[in-house]
Order: C-alpha cells, then structure tokens, then sequence
C-alpha cells in the first residue's frame, strides 16, 4: 500500500473526518489516522452521548409531572444500566457510520496515534508516523513494531481537547470522576458535587438530577454558565435552585477526599476564606478543556503554539509551517464541534481556493440544561461595544400557543438588532426547543437579514418559531400576543 498523499488528517473527530470526506470529495487522495475511537469526543464521550441521557431525563420528568396531564403511573423506575447501554448503541451506529463514509469516499484508515517525523528529503512531504495504539476504533490492534510511516503534502491536525484538571484535583474514576465517567455512571447516586459550573458540569448534572440525585455546584466565578446572557443564565438558576440544587459561587475546591466506595469528601474555600466540607458519592470535574498535542511531536516540524497551548493559525487555517494546518478544539476558541466541522471544509476548501477563509458571521451554540439556553451573535454590550447601537426585541414563550401545550412554557427569545440599519446582530434564547430554534436567527444573520425581514416572514401555527417572529415585531414595540409600547425607530431617536 502506499504510503504517500495528498492530505492526511490527524483525528478523526467532528473537525477531522468531515474534513477528510471534503478532501476525497475533491478528489485528494487523503489518509486518517486515529488512535482511538471513529467520531471523537463529540460521538463518543460528548455531545451525542450526553444527549441521548439528557433526552431521557426530560422523559422521566414529564412521567414525574404526569399527574398534571392526567397521565396516571402505577409504578416507575428507571433502569439505568439499560438506558446506559441503549445510549451506547447509539454511539455506536454513528462512530460505524462515521468509519463506513471514510471507507465509501475512498480515505484510508490508519489505527494508532500520529506523531510528526519530519519532513521528506525534498521538502515538499510531511512525515507523521502512526504509532500503534492498544485502542482502535474497531477493536483491533496492530502488532508491535510495524508501524507505518505516512507522509503527505498537506497534514491537518484535528486532535481536539481533554479535560483540564488541577494537580490537586486529578480524575480517578472513583472520587472524581470526568465527563467520560460519568456518561457510564450504572448506579444512581445519591449526591454529587460538580466542580466548575460550566457547560459540561450543568448539562450532565441536570440529567442525575432527574434521577433523584441531590446535587450542589461549585464555581469558581460569580455565576454559573460565565460568558452567557445574564437573563437566560437567571432562568436556569432559578430552576436549580427550585430542584433544590445548591450553588456556591466564588467558591474554589481545596481537595476531594476519597472515604471508601460511594463516599467522597469536597473540601471547599469560599471568597471571603471561610471553608466547608461537601459529602457525596462522588465529584464530577468539569473546570473546561486543554488542548490534545502532547504526542504529535510538533516540534519536530516546528509547528508553533500559543500561550495556553492552542496551536496557532491564519484565517485560512494554516499554521506557521506551510503545508500543515490546524482545526478544531486543538486551536482554541468556542470548543463547538460544528465549528471543528466547519473549520475542516473551509480548510480543505481553501486548497483549491485561494479566497476561501474562515469568514462565519454568525456561530450558534447551545447548552442542554433545563430548559435549554442557545444563542448567535452578539450580546447588547458586545454589540455596543463593537459599534452598533442595539435595540432589543423580546417574547417570552408564555405568549406562544404552542409553547404552552408542551407543558413548559417557561423562557423567552431575545432578539438583538442594530437600531439604525435594523440588521440583525444576536440572539438569546431560553426555553423549549431553542437548541432547534436558533437555528432561523443564524440563517437570518448569515444572510444579512433585518429584524423586519423576520418579522414579515410568515410562521406556521401553532410553532415554537412563532415565538422568533414576535420577538422581531418586539423590536419595533409591534408585538401582537404582548403588549408593549412602540419603540422608537432610529430615524425618532436621533431626529
Ligand atoms: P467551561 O469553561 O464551560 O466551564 C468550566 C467552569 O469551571 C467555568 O465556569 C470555570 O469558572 C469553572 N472553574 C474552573 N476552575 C475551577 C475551580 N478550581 N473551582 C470551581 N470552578 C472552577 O468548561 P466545560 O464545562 O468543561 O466545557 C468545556 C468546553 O466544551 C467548553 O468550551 C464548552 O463550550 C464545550 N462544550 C460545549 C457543549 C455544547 O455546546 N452544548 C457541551 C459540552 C461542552
């Protein structure tokens, strides 16, 4: 088999395999190399995984609350070895689908861990070897000591991120546990403590809390979710809080304790000194990612990195090395696989085209808790700080007819749009649905709509979207299922 190609790519997760299908689709003879598992942190340990137990949870409270709809249980429990294991399945048919594209589009799978070698005698090919790995996404292993050496006019690194951990606060499995643990939990605990109040720590937290289990947070910054909308984090808040989750802000963990089995020790410090000790079964650690370049031996082909050991690249996703290139996790910035995606076919893109760049106006995200939280732009204040003069349109769910019929209408759409031009800046969403629904705002910005461009636009009824329509009405104080007073236009306000 040869050895030599076009493009070969480092990682296949969500920014490494679509970016070596966009590759063979362009007709580059292209190679993978994975050490792990097909599909990443996003298929196997992140986003689908934590999804399919998230789903569940908001199943077992609709059964929790089925009184409410006359829906009447005579015995419930929840079998969490089975849900673990239908959660699997899942995982399992997307990372087989994700091997089976590769194979369909004609790119070559290599097993094992890629580490730079170099550079061939003419200069023009990178050498990366791929040392075996005992973890191979279909089971096998390679004997020791014949490991391939690939090179490749054009590398793209697509290693992702793991999970950041403290020297004093390492993931064991046991006391504290990581995100990947905790997705294979098969006994319900009865308390947990999540370290780092972020994305991971409350999207994971909010499915053991439907199972019963007590939960408190501690976060190091003065409020959960840092770095996203106050009013949107406020709702969720308030919900924890209602599930009588306990929230310690400005709080750091000095150490965790291992007691025996199911019994742990979080010794915490709170801002102003004082200290307290948190029983629980275990720790989840969630304090944010670092990027995964420990074994590629990039300076051996003196490939530069950032402060935070983000590898470093142009709008074009090139490195400072010619010929080898970066996306993803592994480059920082939103930690979003969709990114990673987006990242990898503007890369492969660029090959054939000069003028192709990362130039996304609008990069949506979401964050599974309950009720969900997604947005898209800018904030008021990182819109007025980058220029425009925002207005903003809001309705809450409590005014859609079909809001109220999925039994929870609590949350609101928050539009952002520059006062004068009308453009659309941003999004907020909290609520039913939002993860789906942010989905139209970010067309609407990408193309360069005005919140008149949404608000003319007919929605069918009875939608959640319908909510997005009158929040962009609300934006000229013209809502129909609120009241509100009309809000003047910029020709009013700076007549
Ligand atoms: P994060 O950055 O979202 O949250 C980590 C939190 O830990 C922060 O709030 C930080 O203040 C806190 N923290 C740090 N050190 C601490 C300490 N010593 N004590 C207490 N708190 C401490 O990180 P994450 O939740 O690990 O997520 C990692 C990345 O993955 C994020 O960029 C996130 O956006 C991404 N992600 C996204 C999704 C999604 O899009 N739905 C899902 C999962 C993860």
């Amino acid at each position: 088999m040869s050895k030599q190609f076009d493009v070969l790519v480092i990682g296949a997760g969500p920014g490494g395999y679509v970016a070596a299908i966009r590759a063979a689709q362009l007709g580059y003879k292209t190679a993978i190399i994975e050490g792990h598992k097909m599909g990443g942190e996003c298929l196997n340990y992140g986003c689908i995984p934590s999804k399919a137990l998230i789903s569940t949870g908001h199943v077992i409270d609709k059964v929790h609350e089925g009184e409410k709809y006359g829906l009447m249980f005579e015995k419930f429990r929840v079998d969490l070895p089975k849900l673990i294991d239908w959660k699997a399945g899942i995982v399992k048919q997307l990372t087989g689908g994700v091997a089976t594209l590769l194979k369909a589009n004609g790119v070559t799978i290599f097993q094992g861990t890629g580490e730079f070698e170099g550079f061939s005698a003419d200069g023009k090919f990178k050498k990366v070897k791929v040392v075996s790995s005992v973890d191979s996404y279909d089971g096998t292993q390679k004997a020791p000591g014949v490991d391939d050496v690939v090179e490749a006019e054009r590398v793209i690194i697509a290693t992702g991120s793991t999970s950041a951990e403290f020297s004093h606060l390492k993931i064991n499995g046991t006391s504290i546990l990581g995100s990947k643990d905790a997705l294979d939990v098969r006994d319900t605990p009865k308390k947990i403590v999540v370290i780092g109040g972020g994305v991971i720590g409350l999207e994971l937290g909010s499915f053991f809390i439907k199972l019963g289990t007590q939960m408190e947070v501690v976060e190091f910054a003065p409020q959960i979710l840092t770095g996203t909308d106050r009013e949107c984090v406020d709702v969720i808040q308030k919900r924890l809080v209602k599930k009588g989750v306990q929230l310690h802000l400005e709080t750091k963990v000095t150490a965790v304790e291992e007691k025996g089995k199911g019994k742990a020790l979080v010794h915490v410090e709170r801002k102003d000194g004082s200290k307290a000790t948190i029983e629980c079964d275990w720790a989840l650690l969630t304090v944010g990612r670092k990027p995964r370049t420990a074994n590629l031996n990039l300076d051996r082909i003196g490939v530069k990195v950032g402060d935070r050991g983000f590898i470093e690249v142009n709008s074009r996703l090139e490195t400072n090395v010619a010929g080898v290139y970066a996306i993803g996790d592994v480059i920082g910035g939103a930690m979003l696989a969709h990114k990673a995606s987006k990242e990898g076919l503007v890369c492969v893109e660029g090959f054939k085209d000069a003028n192709v760049s990362m130039d996304v106006r609008a990069l949506p995200w979401a964050i599974f808790v309950d009720p969900e939280i997604a947005g898209v732009g800018h904030t008021e204040e990182s819109a007025r700080a980058a220029g425009w003069d925002p207005v903003v349109g809001k309705c809450p769910f409590a005014a859609n007819g079909r809001a109220l019929t999925t039994g929870d209408a609590t949350g609101f759409v928050k539009l952002i749009a520059d006062r004068k031009t009308d453009r659309l800046l941003g999004a907020h969403l909290v609520g039913p649905e939002v993860s789906n629904l942010v989905q139209e705002i970010t067309m609407a910005i990408e193309m360069g709509a005005t919140s008149e461009d949404v608000a003319r636009t007919v929605h069918a009824h009875p939608t959640l979207p319908e909510t997005i329509m009158e929040a962009a009405e609300s934006v000229h104080g013209m809502a129909v299922h609120i009241f509100e007073r009309k809000k003047p236009k910029a020709a009013e306000t700076h007549a």
